[in-house]
């Protein structure tokens, strides 16, 4: 990881220089704030953040005469840092300026760990995440069951989406049959679809609709295919936010919420497509791998390493099929992986 080749004093540097920016942005944020709340502001109103830029946000008004519009707004300095999918009540200002005086309780969090380790939340309130696969690039069960590991621990439910179903062809399916057949006999909802030829969109759709979900999945497997064809307006949206916020970079590193047609959100970045594969601990797998966790502690030695050892109950389930090999094997290379991360 590229964090372990920098050396400590410029690892300081580094901390110092993006303090210092973090202070001076602080202190022109309580400047305008100061000036907003000297003005007149609008009744608190419901608000879900749609965006989010550095320090400040950008609120979709959810009631008022404003409802459905997007305001710009500042945080109060007490509040915590919000993001995208937060629900807030906010008050305007004016110019179509806000601000945002409180965050309402959030049900569920996807987090990731910033540069210095530590994990923070990068949206919020997502109740289902689309694990994209597809025939090409090659499945690996292991990766699949990382993200499952990450949704479980989450606390959100997850979706196996099989995209490019038009590339099934006779010398993929039996392995692809093999390997949903797990998945299915878990009771994890699947589906399959083509983005480029239509074939169960509409049945994705009715998946997606009253949910606020996430796409995660490899480069490659037919995220940004299946956004845009979910939602053909995102793309020129993406563009006018660049020009909105006066920075490129912002576009590819922020989450937006989109709004589905028939009600349901979608949450999309770069970010949030990588999420689950970078932190999780030795429990979150183990909780994570559900027809699992029930024998983790019934084994015969307490510091059992579910390899070898006389009386282990992940064996004996594995031998008479209650855990499937090809799980046995992911969770094994995840608890390796596990291992090797750590430093
Ligand atoms: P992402 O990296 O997951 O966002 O994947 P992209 O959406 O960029 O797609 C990667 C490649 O797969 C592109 O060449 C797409 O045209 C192609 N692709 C996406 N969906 C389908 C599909 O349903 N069928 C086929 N055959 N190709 C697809
Ligand atoms: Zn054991």
């Amino acid at each position: 990881m590229a964090k372990r080749q920098l050396n400590r004093r410029q690892n300081w540097r580094i901390e110092k220089i993006q303090g210092e920016r973090a202070d001076r942005a602080a202190k022109r944020e309580q400047h305008v704030l100061q000036e907003l709340e000297g003005g007149d502001l609008g009744p608190e109103q419901f608000g879900l953040v749609i965006a989010h830029f550095g320090v400040q946000v950008e609120v979709e008004a959810q009631d008022g005469d404003t409802v459905g519009q997007i305001f710009r707004c500042h945080l109060r300095a007490n509040l915590p840092a919000l993001v995208t999918g937060d629900r807030v009540v906010w008050r305007a200002g004016n110019q179509g300026i806000g601000v945002i005086v409180a965050q309402l309780p959030r049900s569920t969090e996807l987090t990731r760990p910033n540069n210095q380790g530590v994990l923070k939340p990068v949206a919020a309130n997502v109740d289902l995440i689309v694990i994209v696969f597809a025939p090409a690039p090659e499945p690996h069960a292991n990766l699949i069951d990382r993200y499952l590991v990450a949704a479980e621990h989450a606390g959100i439910r997850p979706l196996l989406l099989l995209n490019k179903a038009d590339l099934i062809n006779e010398q993929n399916a039996p392995a692809l049959n093999a390997l949903l057949e797990v998945y299915r006999d878990l009771g994890y909802p699947l589906l399959e679809v083509s983005a480029h030829h239509g074939d169960g969109m509409q049945q994705l759709q009715k998946m997606l609709d009253g949910h606020v979900s996430v796409f995660v999945g490899q480069s490659g497997v037919g995220k940004s295919s299946l956004v845009n064809s979910l939602l053909p307006q995102a793309h020129t949206r993406v563009g006018d936010l660049s020009e909105w916020s006066g920075q490129g970079t912002h576009t590819t590193t922020t989450a937006r919420l989109y709004h589905f047609p028939n009600g349901g959100d979608l949450i999309d970045s770069p970010g949030i497509r990588e999420f689950g594969l970078v932190h999780v601990s030795r429990d979150d797998v183990e909780a994570g791998f559900i027809e699992f966790s029930e024998l983790f502690g019934t084994c015969r030695f307490r510091d059992c390493k579910h390899d070898r050892e006389p009386g282990c109950a992940l064996l004996k389930a594995l031998d008479e099929g209650r855990i499937k090999p090809q799980r046995m094997h992911s969770y094994r290379s995840i608890i390796v992986s596990l291992t090797e991360d750590s430093y």
